[in-house]
């Protein structure tokens, strides 16, 4: 399939220079549980198209080659989407499709800049290219994804609790506490009552005796805490 949609691309008239990286099998990052591997590359060329025409040639492919509307973030036979556009940033509405809300293109894509998987052949091609956004070049972002301080995770189904959680262990400690880009959707934790926070601070305060390192390795407050894995997200 990637090899079909990478012909495609090089036989339109207004599309040059197309090179690809290697194809590498990647775990699924988010989307519904209990998916097989996808294969994942990226593609550089120069092209006359403004970016909301090459995003029409990349959509067009996928229908070719048999993408239908299917589950967001779900094995679908074929996704194309647009990286970079040399250094500008997009930010335009798109026509609605078919029973889809209108969305709007966005470059660069929103998610790139912290994916191992798209980082890591990306940088194949075009290691010295840089993301508007972060003035980084993307050989840098693929570097900084792959050296990380200790994370300490809380997981578990109560994303509200573990938001909250997260959050007060982050200042006990005076770590950095990162938070998921949809952070916003879960809106703020409900409020605790105190025996049930008491409850909560001697499993951490167990727990993070059980996980922290001496102190003279990492330092505490280099620590990051989150409430999902970003191992998950940044690496292979
Ligand atoms: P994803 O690519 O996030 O896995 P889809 O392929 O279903 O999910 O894309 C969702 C929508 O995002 C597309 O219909 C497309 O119009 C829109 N979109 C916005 N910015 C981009 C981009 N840079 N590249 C590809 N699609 C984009
Ligand atoms: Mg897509």
């Amino acid at each position: 399939q990637l090899n079909a949609a990478v012909e495609r691309i090089e036989k339109h008239p207004a599309v040059g220079n197309v090179s690809n990286s290697y194809w590498d099998a990647t775990r699924p990052i988010g989307g519904p549980a209990g998916q097989k591997e996808f294969l994942t590359g990226a593609v550089r060329l120069t092209t006359t198209l403004s970016p909301g025409e090459l995003l029409n040639l990349l959509k067009q492919i996928e229908r070719d080659l048999g993408r239908t509307l299917g589950e967001h973030w779900g094995p679908r036979i074929i996704d194309l989407d647009l990286l970079l556009y040399g250094r500008e940033i997009v930010d335009q509405a798109l026509a609605a499709q078919d029973g889809h809300e209108p969305s709007r293109l966005k470059v660069p894509h929103p998610r790139m800049a912290f994916r191992y998987f798209v980082l890591a052949p990306a940088a194949e091609i075009a290691k010295e290219m840089i993301h508007p956004v972060t003035g980084w070049a993307i050989g840098a972002l693929l570097d900084h994804v792959c050296c990380h301080a200790p994370l300490l995770v809380i997981g578990g189904s109560d994303r509200q609790r573990g938001s909250q959680l997260a959050g007060e262990l982050a200042r006990a400690i005076d770590g950095r506490l990162i938070r998921p880009a949809d952070v916003a959707d879960i809106g703020p934790p409900e409020p605790m009552r105190p025996e049930q926070f008491e409850r909560y601070a001697l499993e951490f305060t167990a727990a993070l005796n059980s996980l922290l390192p001496p102190a003279d390795s990492w330092p505490l407050n280099e620590w990051i805490v989150c409430e999902f894995d970003p191992a998950e997200t940044l690496s292979r």
